[in-house]
């Protein structure tokens, strides 16, 4: 990248797949580094021993690449502070691990599990909140020595100083005092050699360059501990800024039950990636802009005092709104490709469906009432293979009755390819006009006469001119003809 020295990270644990919770703080990252012309850099957060980190690295890199979150620096594309991977950087720790002995910060600790649990009750009972004594700091280097030869598992933990406090600015909450005396000594390196979140992640921050941290808000009461190790080895402080949480509607936690859903399942419930980042990039983050955006036009935009500090609300119908105008304005091509990609649940494909020459007026004709490539699959099926009646479009068939499509008939005469005069002569004919000549129309040659899959946001299928030129004059001349049968057996 060039010159600048701004730089923000996503560093994510992959013992899962990411959901809309983890990628809006990935797409806030990626933005603020591309609205400063900085460094985007991923990290994989693997040190802890769950099964299924590779298979969900892989999943998080695909899942991000999908969403256009391209980063600088990071796994596969490389960076001078790599490996990437914090399973891969045991040598980088244990340098300053041995700082920290050294520099007395650290102090091993032989407190087995037992121990210290009758420890946190004999406080808790005492009221006393529970906190580590600090016990195992007294063992003289023999002591330590001699538990060590012993073979007795230590861990190696934070020594932190009484009575003083951190202070910091957190860029989205404001000032931040916590009290070192609230803090009880904590680990930074488990019995088994790995290394604890809060020391990894802060130590990776400070040497891969990060200076902007942003984060959940969960994170929050870890940062206290993570700004005291970093001074610690004098290594340079990351500004933070923590985001608020996203919630579901009634308030509680984003959870599968108020909308949570993984990459994988939007992907599959065919959201575009532009709808997903121009709805996220706005949960929790004010815009002055209401259409759509380009990921450079998010970013451009996106500024970290622009962030809220309240909960963000999950709303689907946001979603789905983001949708709508990102199957709008995408290019025809781009739009036939997305379309066309999809299997659907009886095996088929859009392009068996859809007249080869037709391709460019039926992305046309559909885009304003498809949200997914399913919805697209539905009109071309209706539009080609065969029409299937619902309920009201038999009922206002059934109302028009069978001189109505008799006539229709008629008209139809040399007009075939004009819908305009097809209809005006229609009109003259029969004395019908208006809504109770378009809509028995419509019902015959599409079925339907309002969208029943999303009727609040089309209150009607594609304009009916189009759909008469896709038809072409062997189908309409069919539908009639069906039609004029159904009406007069109603
Ligand atoms: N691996 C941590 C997580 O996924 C990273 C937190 C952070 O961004 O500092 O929660």
């Amino acid at each position: 990248m060039n010159g600048t020295s701004f730089k923000t990270r996503f560093a994510p644990s992959p013992t899962g797949l990411l959901h809309l919770g983890n990628i809006r703080t990935a797409l806030f990252n990626f933005l603020l580094a591309r609205s400063r012309r900085g460094v985007f850099l991923l990290r994989i957060e693997d040190t802890d021993a769950v099964r299924g980190h590779e298979r969900y690295a892989r999943a998080l890199e695909d899942d991000l690449r999908w969403l256009g979150l391209v980063w600088d620096e990071g796994p596969q594309t490389g960076g001078a502070n790599g490996p990437y991977f914090q399973s891969q950087r045991g040598p980088v720790y244990a340098r300053y691990f041995d700082l920290l002995l050294e520099r007395g910060f650290a102090y091993r600790c032989f407190c087995t599990e037992h121990e210290l649990e009758a420890e946190r009750r004999a406080q808790m009972a005492a009221g006393r909140p529970p906190r580590y004594s600090g016990r195992c700091r007294l063992l003289t280097k023999e002591q330590v020595q001699e538990r060590l030869a012993a073979g007795s598992p230590a861990t190696l933990r934070f020594h932190v100083g009484r009575s003083t406090s951190v202070e910091f600015d957190d860029r989205v909450r404001g000032r931040q005092l916590f009290r070192t005396e609230d803090i009880g000594d904590f680990i930074i390196r488990r019995s088994d050699g790995t290394p604890s979140f809060f020391f990894s992640n802060a130590i990776d921050d400070a040497v891969m360059g990060v200076t902007l941290v942003v984060r959940g808000e969960d994170h929050l009461a870890n940062t206290p501990r993570q700004i005291l190790i970093l001074q610690s080895l004098d290594l340079p402080l990351p500004e933070y800024a923590h985001i608020a949480m996203v919630v579901g509607a009634d308030g509680s936690p984003l959870s599968k039950r108020t909308g949570s859903r993984s990459v994988q399942e939007l992907r599959e419930g065919g959201f575009l990636p532009l709808a997903i980042n121009n709805y996220i990039a706005r949960l929790g983050h004010t815009y002055d802009a209401n259409e759509l955006l380009s990921l450079d036009g998010l970013a451009a935009a996106f500024g970290v005092d622009r962030l809220h500090r309240a909960p963000a609300r999950y709303d689907e119908a946001q979603l789905l709104h983001w949708q709508k105008e990102a199957v709008l304005r995408a290019p025809e091509d781009e739009l036939w490709q997305w379309l066309n990609a999809a299997v659907h649940p009886d095996g088929g494909r859009l392009e068996r469906l859809v007249p080869p020459d037709l391709v460019g007026a039926f992305v046309q004709t559909v885009r304003e009432n498809v949200m997914t490539p399913l919805d697209a699959y539905v009109w071309a099926g209706n539009l080609f293979a065969g029409v299937a009646y619902d309920s009201e479009a038999r009922d206002v068939i059934g109302r028009a009755g069978e001189a109505f499509f008799r006539s229709a008939l008629d008209c139809l005469q040399g007009k075939e390819a004009d819908f305009r005069s097809f209809s005006g002569t229609l009109r003259a004919a029969t004395g019908v006009q208006g809504k109770s000549l378009f809509m028995p129309l419509r019902a015959a040659l599409t079925g339907a006469v309002y969208d029943s899959k999303w009727p609040r946001v089309w209150p009607h299928g594609p304009a009916l001119e189009r759909i008469w030129n896709l038809l072409g004059p062997a189908r309409i001349r069919r539908r009639l003809e069906e039609a004029a049968q159904l009406a007069g057996t109603e």
